[in-house]
């Protein structure tokens, strides 16, 4: 029983579009050492307000090109019907089977949203133009998203968006198992069967990792926060700490029956081919 759940757990990573040659040509290094774990898909982020949106149209054509299966993320803010239409049309042509449909933030000084208030509203359109032709990953916040007024209403536009067509749902990563395997239990409770794959953050860098967190409402707990204070400026023991409190949570995560794992890159694949090596995928 164990080794079929094994079987159908998908493990994925994620990447953000390069804005420099060098960033570029580092993220071909990345995508070659991952591909060698054959993770199911790349995914690929899609700037706040739309910045990136050729640049991950580019990541994804080269991931397709190379054989692999590329998930581009596509935001509501500053979009149209008329340009998701338009991606959707160009993200067939080159074979995307997969996408993450989500609403996104307002970047700062931007006032447009666009013509989707939320990303249910995306989930619908993409399902109305394109039918069954993607599958579909929405977010999930098992620390509840940092608008939500209540976790019940958080949990009740969840449930929106798995209602309007969506598939699957990638986490916002977090370090403790325990709000996962909650929050899981919760959807369960108000029929929310598909699967909830845990986004996961390795840990490199204290200081990038808690603007992150406060921005995103990713809570570092402080045992952890403090020995990462504590190391700051000492990088092998940060990540070395890092590496092992990561790797320990993924475990725990896999046993408690998490239907996967998606890895949270930020263009390294050191960190994720070590937890990956560490936990024997
Ligand atoms: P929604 O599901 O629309 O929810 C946003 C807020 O509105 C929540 O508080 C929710 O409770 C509430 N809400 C939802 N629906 C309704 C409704 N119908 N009526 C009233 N309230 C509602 N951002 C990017 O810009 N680019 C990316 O590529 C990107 N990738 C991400 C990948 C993952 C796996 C995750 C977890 C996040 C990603 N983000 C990305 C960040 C994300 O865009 C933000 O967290 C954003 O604030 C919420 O997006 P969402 O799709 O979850 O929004």
């Amino acid at each position: 029983m164990q080794s079929d759940i094994h079987d159908t757990r998908l493990y994925s990573c994620e990447f953000f579009p390069p804005k420099t040659p060098e960033g570029t040509a580092n993220l071909r290094t990345t995508l070659t050492a991952l591909a060698a774990l054959e993770p199911a898909f790349f995914s690929v982020t899609f700037g706040a307000g739309g910045s990136t949106r050729e640049g991950t149209f580019e990541v994804i054509k080269e991931i397709q090109a190379n054989g692999l299966h590329g998930a581009p993320h596509i935001s509501c803010i500053g979009t149209t019907r008329a340009d998701v239409q338009g991606l959707l049309q160009a993200y067939q042509d080159i074979g995307v089977k997969r996408l993450v449909a989500l609403r996104g933030d307002l970047p700062s000084g931007m006032v447009e949203r666009g013509e989707f208030a939320y990303a249910n509203e995306l989930v619908t359109f993409i399902r109305d133009v394109s039918s069954n032709a993607f599958h579909i990953e929405v977010a999930a916040y098992p620390e509840y998203h940092p608008e939500a007024p209540t976790p019940k209403v958080d949990l009740k536009n969840f449930k929106r968006k798995i209602a309007a067509g969506a598939d699957s749902a990638i986490t916002q990563y977090f370090y403790s198992a325990a709000a996962y395997l909650r929050f899981v239990h919760e959807c369960e409770g108000a029929n929310i069967h598909v699967p909830i794959v845990p986004g996961i953050m390795p840990i490199t860098n204290y200081r990038q990792l808690a603007r992150f967190s406060d921005s995103c409402g990713a809570e570092i707990p402080r045992w952890i926060r403090k020995k990462l204070e504590e190391y700051q400026d000492d990088l092998t023991s940060l990540r070395a700490f890092g590496l092992d409190v990561v790797t320990d949570l993924c475990a725990a995560l896999l046993d408690g029956g998490a239907p996967g794992l998606h890895f949270y890159t930020l263009n390294k694949h050191q960190p994720t081919g070590e937890i990956w090596k560490r936990l024997g995928l």
